[in-house]
């Protein structure tokens, strides 16, 4: 994570003022934390953005947070401008200078005329060029034909700096002149309100809490050109995609960039570092694709325990799916992308957990007393004003922030009062009846961890400590297809001799209940051509493919003939009852589940195996079911080599398991309400002995 806390991108403009309707070209700032932009926010002249600077300057470091300041103008000019400006090569002497002379309001400023002045010390020619007024002054220039620079027309940084414009260039589309002119006063006005608070970049060591920094979003710029073709003005896209990009580096790559030498000129950073800030501000970041031959076992692998089985999916898969980020009230049931850190304390100031009367505990003898009461009340959003004076209680309300000297609350059942005062019995404990700021969070700790699922109270906790958005997982895509000449579709006339397709609404209903997203691709029929083409569309439409039926090494078993044929199939025999041998594969860059036809081992496949298995596709990471342990109320001789999973249901604290085992009966699956899991090894059950059970719910069904 970023060595700062907040980054904040500035995006300038040397015009007059811009009116209250949001534009493109105009003041622009975002704020990003922990790697999520706020939205950016438009400000219509340079006095309100100053004004804004300062506050969020004053709260970051009231809350003990670093700040990151990125400025889009040359923070520097060209060697040589400030000694003879200036009279001295610290480039801090000119901005004093620079200050000192620019005079600017929200109607006009006088950045032309001193831009002439300049220029008549030098012979009148440069090196400024490029009035914008429609009166001529004296010394500037309107076209660069006539301009002589007694200085370099760029700063080193700019020779490298592709479609960078020069700071000798006051005015026509994209020039900077003007902004330095009228950026480097208010900077100068920061630097002196928050003295010893705040390091420029690259002349100064970053060893302050606040740093100012020049950056250039046209670095990014193709990142932003996508953004504005989804119609996000310009200037806001710079400004959020590089407040996020920096926000996003970790602190060692920052450093990286922050390491050059620009001592009197300055230095834009990230310069040589595009690629990199370019990845960091993208929205999604696709992972790559898995690897054909990710389920080749080794060979002569015969039967396979489950949890071989299970250690094998899990170091083989990652997660597939992009990030986004969404807001509260959308991201409900999704999977955290990024381990999300608290903006404010919760509670955010110290407050009263009762209604009662506010004190000093100093105050507070053994025995009856009694106390004075102050005029007025702190209520929940109404606080007090002032501080308690000695001696004295005050009326609080539940939720109320405490008025400054209160430490300590009585209850307003414990005490008897007529208004002017109150009487109860000390002692009190210190503290009694109050909340502390951040007893349930301290801003800045993580709150929703990377690949937690979100829940309704996880929304409550990420609103309480200020969250806006929230980083997710874009939802798993997982498609469904039937095969087999005999499936009908639920719900048509059937022939006789075929029967209807129950894997695939179970299938897609199961998915569902996952929390991700069902993909229905229907039925293939036996037919390897037919089969191909369903697989391409699914791997077209999908991030795992789960198949149902053909997935043994039978002829009409085409599923495992086309993963194999394609080479990048496992046929994994796993020694699991029920569940004939899971077909695993690689098809168009995704993997595929060939679960076994028969209902009641397709679920228990899908439950075992393809279940966690889309939990590290979706960025959930590893995770297995809860089981219960509870005791048997059935028999049953188990034999050794195979793990076994029964049909079961809780019944008065007893799991009773389905009277058949037969692997074709759908009706034990509806009837079950969970699964009973018995060890690879035998086992001799008789009705008390402990078992393991895990409810439908425990996988998420
Ligand atoms: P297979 O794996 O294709 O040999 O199928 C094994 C058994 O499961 C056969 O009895 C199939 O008819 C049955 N079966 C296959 N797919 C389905 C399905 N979608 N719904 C219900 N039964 C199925
Ligand atoms: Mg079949």
């Amino acid at each position: 994570m970023s060595a700062f806390d907040t980054v904040v991108m500035l995006d300038w403009s040397a015009g007059n003022d811009r009116g209250a309707v949001p534009k493109r070209d105009a003041i622009w700032t975002c704020v990003a934390r922990a790697g999520i932009a706020d939205a950016p926010k438009y400000h219509r002249n340079r006095d309100v953005v100053a004004a804004y600077l300062a506050a969020l300057i004053r709260d970051e470091l009231a809350a003990g947070r670093r700040v990151f300041i990125g400025v889009d103008f040359p923070f520097g000019y060209p060697k040589g401008f400030a000694r003879a400006v200036a009279g001295s090569d610290d480039p801090f002497a000119l901005w004093d200078w620079l200050e000192a002379r620019i005079e600017d309001s929200p109607k006009a400023n006088n950045r032309f005329d001193l831009a002439g002045e300049i220029n008549q010390r030098f012979g009148g020619r440069g090196p400024f060029w490029g009035n914008g007024l429609k009166r001529n002054i004296q010394g500037l220039p309107r076209r660069k034909d006539l301009y002589v620079n007694p200085f370099s027309d760029r700063r080193v940084v700019e020779e490298q700096a592709k479609g960078a414009f020069t700071c000798w260039q006051l005015s026509g589309a994209g020039s900077v002149g003007g902004q330095v002119l009228m950026g480097v006063p208010v900077l100068t006005r920061l630097r002196r309100q928050f003295l010893g608070h705040i390091a420029v970049w690259p002349f100064e060591t970053l060893d302050k809490p606040v740093a100012l920094v020049e950056v250039w979003p046209g670095l990014i710029n193709p990142v932003v050109k996508e953004a504005e073709a989804q119609g996000e003005v310009r200037d806001a896209a710079q400004v959020r995609l590089m407040a996020r990009a920096l926000s996003r580096l970790k602190a060692e790559r920052l450093q990286a960039m922050l390491d050059v030498d620009g001592s009197e000129e300055g230095w834009i950073l990230g310069l040589g570092f595009e690629d990199e800030l370019m990845a960091a501000a993208k929205t999604t970041l696709t992972p790559p694709p898995l690897k054909d031959d990710c389920f080749a076992l080794p060979p002569g692998a015969h039967w396979t325990p489950v949890d071989e089985a299970l250690e094998s999916i899990r170091s083989r898969l990652y997660t597939v799916v992009p990030s986004e980020e969404l807001t509260l009230g959308a991201a409900l049931d999704r999977v955290i992308a990024a381990d999300v850190v608290s903006r404010r304390s919760n509670p955010p100031l110290p407050n009263t957990a009762v209604d009662g009367y506010g004190l000093r505990h100093a105050d507070i003898v053994d025995g009856a007393q009694e106390m004075p009461l102050v005029q007025g009340r702190s209520a929940a959003g109404e606080p007090f004003e002032g501080t308690l004076p000695e001696g004295h209680a005050v009326r609080v309300l539940t939720g109320a922030a405490l008025p400054d000297g209160v430490d300590t609350v009585i209850l307003q059942e414990d005490v008897t009062t007529d208004g002017e005062a109150i009487a109860f019995r000390g002692p009190l404990r210190f503290g009694a009846n109050t909340r502390k700021a951040g007893e349930d969070v301290l801003a800045g700790e993580v709150t929703l961890a990377e690949g937690r699922c979100v829940t309704p109270a996880d929304l409550a906790l990420a609103a309480a400590v200020g969250l806006e958005k929230l980083p997710v997982y874009k939802r798993l895509k997982v498609a469904v297809v039937s095969t087999g000449d005999e499936l009908a579709e639920a719900g048509t006339e059937a022939r006789a001799d075929q029967i209807y397709d129950a894997n695939r609404p179970m299938l897609l209903a199961a998915i569902k209940r996952f929390g991700f997203e069902p993909v229905d691709m229907g039925r293939a029929p036996d037919d390897r051509a037919a089969l191909r083409e369903f697989l391409d569309r699914a791997a077209e439409n999908a991030d795992l493919i789960l198949t149902s039926g053909g997935a043994s090494a039978g002829d009409e078993d085409h599923l495992s003939a086309l993963l194999n044929e394609s080479g990048a199939m496992a046929l994994w025999r796993i020694a699991i009852k029920p569940g004939r041998p899971l077909a695993l594969g690689i098809w168009g860059g995704k993997p595929v589940f060939g679960l076994p036809g028969n209902p009641v081992a397709a679920l228990v496949c899908t439950l075992i195996f393809a279940r966690p298995a889309m939990g590290l596709l979706a960025g959930e990471g590893w995770q297995m079911p809860q089981a219960l342990t509870v005791p048997a109320g059935f028999s049953k001789r188990k034999k050794p080599g195979r793990r076994e999973y029964l049909r079961a249901r809780l019944r008065e604290g007893q799991v009773e398991v389905f009277a058949s085992e037969g692997s074709g009966r759908i009706s034990g699956l509806s009837w079950a309400e969970g699964l009973v899991e018995l060890p690879d090894e035998a086992m001799d059950i008789t009705p008390g002995t402990p078992v393991t059970y895990y409810p439908y719910t425990a996988f998420g069904l």
